[in-house]
């Protein structure tokens, strides 16, 4: 097993995700078969509680984990699927280290970050690299290890100790470090400056690992003295210095790492399969997409895309697919309401909402705009726009066919309105707890098609099921399912107790379609949702 270790310094958000993962792409390329592990400092056991504002989308992955969203980046650019464990968190390590406490594994010992801990983190990465992620059986043979936060927060230097140990542990020739780093550019001449990054290694250093290769973000190409520079200062070699400099698309990251050696640096042949050629194809279709597609997204974090990072992953694929430029309108939901106050913020919403192409309403939890929701779906079913509910999506859009096409006024989901007239939308009844602390329906599970001849069966393409992940605590109420499918809007996929609805599509209309699950979690570059490719198609004429 070999080990990639990459660690990042000076600020959040350099991207060091996208470096992970795209240097999990270049060995992949190289025929290897590749996994990751998202390290998260934080104390919560997983991310399922943390709210978009601060963390960006909760990503579920098959079996319920509720993980950081790269590990949604290291499902699509690796192709892989990833279990909870392959996200630790301060939360889940402790909780093993003070469960083997309370059982006696330690007797007599007094329990410590050094030793207890830091092996504890050492035995999860080991046992989780072993795992087979690619859907085969097979051991894969490398194992991307991200650390969240930067080097020298005080909450990642367990991490830090365990991963110097972990050198010796597995062999120093099987662990490659690999820290990012920002240079900056100042002054009128537009210098590169290369002290933040001396900083950030010295830190590094200080904690006994030292970089094999330096991936620098930068908005141009590193300078060959710069790169010198660095090289001098930060104890590696000119050639380990890696610019990952301003792309016009996330797809040239793996190929820009390619033509500066990364690797010869590894060691690996990554023209072993065609791989990268097929990057690279997509990476130039995408810069070469002109004809424009506008799909209204209708959500309630429309300041924070990482909010709906697959999401708009998804919406990417589909638009690649039908050979379109993808532009997102982002709408404030609650500017669709009749009551908001601010009435230009209306009139703004309501002509983007009006000019769109298509609309999705993507998953949501509370009621801070939900009404404009509402609004937003009515206007889809009305104007024959087509149309992608998700989760909260299918939800607002079953209330709406009820309070409109059925009559029933104030009719409503018990999450908004627990006395509602008409409860359209009800907690799922039979659900039950799990250790997670949630009280969500979560992951994986099969939707049986309930209706041969409609449009997203075709899409999905052969199969009795569809399988799809699910993060949700409430479902269309079945005492209704009869008198709605009568009025026109079907529930053509359901669970396979034939109870849960999880896929609606409505008769006679260019593409109304609802999911209760989420396919975006799901979706690949070249492999789009079903769901996604149906909307971009309604939208550009071609389905
Ligand atoms: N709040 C809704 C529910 O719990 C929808 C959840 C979602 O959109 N993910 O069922």
């Amino acid at each position: 097993m070999k080990y990639v270790v990459v660690s990042g310094g000076v600020l959040s958000g350099l991207g060091k995700g996208v470096t992970a993962s795209s240097i999990g792409v270049l060995l992949k390329s190289a025929g290897l078969r590749v996994t990751s592990i998202k390290i998260d400092p934080y104390l919560n056991s997983d991310a399922g509680t943390m709210s978009p504002f601060e963390h960006g989308e909760v990503f579920v992955l098959d079996d319920g984990g509720e993980v950081d969203l790269d590990l949604g980046n290291y499902e699509r650019f690796l192709d892989i699927n990833l279990g909870k464990d392959n996200n630790l968190t301060t939360g889940k390590i402790y909780s093993k280290v003070i469960e083997a406490e309370r059982r006696g594994d330690y007797l007599g010992k007094t329990v410590q970050v050094i030793p207890h801990v830091t092996d504890a983190v050492q035995e999860w990465i080991e046992d989780v690299a072993h795992q087979p992620a690619d859907g085969s059986d097979e051991i894969p043979d490398a194992c991307i290890i991200e650390l969240g936060g930067t080097v020298g927060d005080i909450e990642s230097s367990p991490y830090i100790e365990a991963l110097r140990q972990f050198q010796f542990r597995v062999g120093r020739e099987n662990v490659t470090f690999v820290h990012v780093s920002l240079v900056p550019v100042m002054g009128p001449v537009g210098e590169q400056k290369t002290k933040p990054t001396q900083h950030t290694v010295k830190e590094l250093r200080g904690l006994g690992i030292t970089p094999d290769i330096l991936v620098c973000r930068s908005t141009a190409p590193l300078a060959n003295e710069t790169r010198e520079k660095l090289a001098a200062f930060c104890h590696v070699s000119p050639q380990a210095v890696m610019s990952t400099h301003d792309v016009p698309n996330i797809y040239h990251v793996p190929l820009m790492l390619q033509e500066q050696g990364l690797c010869d640096i590894l060691g690996v042949d990554c023209h072993a399969t065609n791989l990268l050629k097929d990057w690279k194809v997509m990476a130039h279709h995408l810069d070469t997409l002109t004809k424009e597609v506008h799909i209204a997204m209708v959500g309630k974090y429309t300041d924070l895309s990482d909010a709906y990072l697959s999401v708009i992953k998804s919406l990417q694929h589909a638009a690649m697919a039908v050979d379109r430029k993808l532009i997102i309108d982002w709408i404030e939901a609650s500017h669709l309401e009749s009551d908001w106050e601010h009435e230009e913020e209306k009139i703004a919403a309501w002509d983007l909402l009006k000019q769109a192409d298509g609309v999705l309403v993507p998953g949501g939890f509370g009621d801070r705009g939900v009404e404009g929701k509402i609004a937003a779906a009515n206007y889809a079913r009305t104007s024959n726009t087509p149309y992608l509910g998700i989760c909260l999506g299918l939800q607002v859009a079953t209330i709406e066919f009820c309070r409109n096409v059925l009559g029933f006024e104030g009719a409503n989901s018990t999450e908004f309105d627990e006395n509602a007239p008409t409860a359209a939308v009800v907690f799922m009844p039979e659900i039950s707890k799990t250790h997670l602390g949630g009280t969500m329906r979560l992951g994986a599970r099969p939707t049986l098609w309930q209706v041969d001849d409609c449009k997203i069966k075709q899409l999905y393409g052969d199969g009795d099921a569809v399988d799809e992940r699910h993060r949700h605590r409430y479902e269309v109420n079945p005492d209704l399912i009869e008198q709605i499918e009568a009025a026109g809007l079907v529930y053509v996929g359901k669970d396979e107790t034939g109870q849960r609805c999880e896929i609606f599509e409505l008769d006679g209309h260019p593409y109304y379609v609802g999911v209760q699950y989420h396919p975006e979690f799901k979706s690949r570059p070249g492999r789009p949702s079903p769901p996604f490719l149906g909307l971009l198609k309604a939208s550009t004429g071609q389905l």
